[in-house]
């Protein structure tokens, strides 16, 4: 699988369980609901740093050069520039 469709499927289960949250605030209330999803958000970012990593040289496709971490992870490598 390519790195960027790994990223989407990570952003996507994001959002879904961000609506999948927002359907049941009600239920569970709005306090509970924004506590869990930022707990999913940390998860995230985590699974990113181990998970979005170039195949080639092994650098992570978050971070750009400057060190800016960024949650688009683009076509090619920032660190070795070859594509993934
Ligand atoms: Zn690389």
């Amino acid at each position: 699988m390519r790195l960027k469709h790994k990223s989407l499927l990570l952003y996507g289960g994001f959002l879904a369980s961000a609506v999948l949250l927002a359907s049941l605030a009600d239920l569970i209330g709005r306090g509970t609901a924004v506590s869990i999803l930022a707990a999913i958000a940390l998860v995230l970012v985590g699974v990113q740093f181990a998970y979005l990593k170039c195949p080639h040289c092994g650098g992570s496709a978050i971070f750009t050069l400057k060190g800016i971490v960024t949650p688009w992870t683009g076509n090619s490598c920032r660190h070795c520039g070859r594509e993934y």
